[in-house]
């Protein structure tokens, strides 16, 4: 794969933590005095909701929206308010979010695109829920599990040519995240090339080329540096480790200098 040479993204995905907003101002504060000046790393925060505005000078990100801009549906945040609210990412497809909010495939795809008509930029989480595909040798493989692929091509149905490198791709087999089991630089590198081919079916291998993809699944400061060198990782989506500012501090600085 030929060297690439935007700007490593690294999302922060807070989840529904910290408890007060303070906290929230306190681990937004620390990252954004500690990686100032470092030019060539892209960090988005994604707070809950309601810590929103304390996200300053960093790219601001939510970590859900709804598929419709406006209307009668309590509690739903719409992909207009959280541009307006000044966000440029939104989260999209996350595991957590199939498996204790019921999302499917249709209505991530809904939300895909709801999120790109109103502006923003779409993480879009894809991942496999057991590392058990293995070919007649014993090797684990993308190609032999459907999951991936369904997931792709149900997430960018109808999602035209030009709009395709506003979307993220956030490699993130369920079986890595929020275990201390994460995957390793080959599985990254093999599900970039994966979901680089599949995106080359369905639209263009140049279009298809400018889709960035990161990789997301217990990472911390000892492991980044590798899903980046050796993965080829277009950069991270970090859970737990983002909530510790040294470490997450450590990390980008990790990136910064393996980039
Ligand atoms: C996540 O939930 O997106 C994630 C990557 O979590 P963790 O880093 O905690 O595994």
């Amino acid at each position: 794969m030929k060297n690439e040479t935007y700007k490593k993204l690294i999302v922060a995905n807070w989840k529904m933590n910290p408890s007060s907003a303070k906290e929230a101002e306190e681990l937004s504060g620390t990252v954004q005095r500690e990686v100032r000046g470092l030019k060539n790393v892209e960090i988005v925060l994604c707070p809950p909701f309601p810590y929103l505005s304390v996200v300053g000078a960093l790219a601001k990100g939510a970590q859900s929206c709804h598929w419709e801009q406006k209307g009668a549906y309590t509690g739903a945040v719409s992909p207009a308010m959280l541009k307006d609210m000044g966000c440029e990412y939104v989260i999209v497809g996350h595991s957590e979010r199939k498996q204790y909010f019921g999302e499917t495939d249709e209505i991530i795809n809904k939300k895909v695109k709801a999120a790109l008509k109103a502006g923003l930029k779409v993480v879009l989480c894809i991942g496999e829920d057991t590392r058990d595909s293995f070919d007649s040798k014993g090797h684990w493989t993308h190609e032999l599990d459907p999951k991936l692929k369904e997931q792709i091509i149900g997430a960018f149905e109808g999602v035209k040519k030009s709009n395709i490198q506003n979307i993220v791709v956030a490699y993130e087999p369920v079986w890595a995240i929020g275990t201390g089991n994460p995957a390793t630089p080959d599985d990254v590198l093999s599900a970039k090339i994966f979901i680089r081919k599949i995106l080359s079916n369905l639209y263009d291998r140049k279009e298809a080329d400018k889709v960035r993809v990161l990789y997301g699944g217990s990472t911390n400061k000892k492991n980044s540096a590798v899903f980046i060198k050796e993965g080829q990782a277009d950069g991270l989506l970090v859970g737990g480790a983002s909530l510790d500012s040294d470490e997450f501090v450590e990390m980008v600085k990790s990136i910064y200098e393996n980039s």
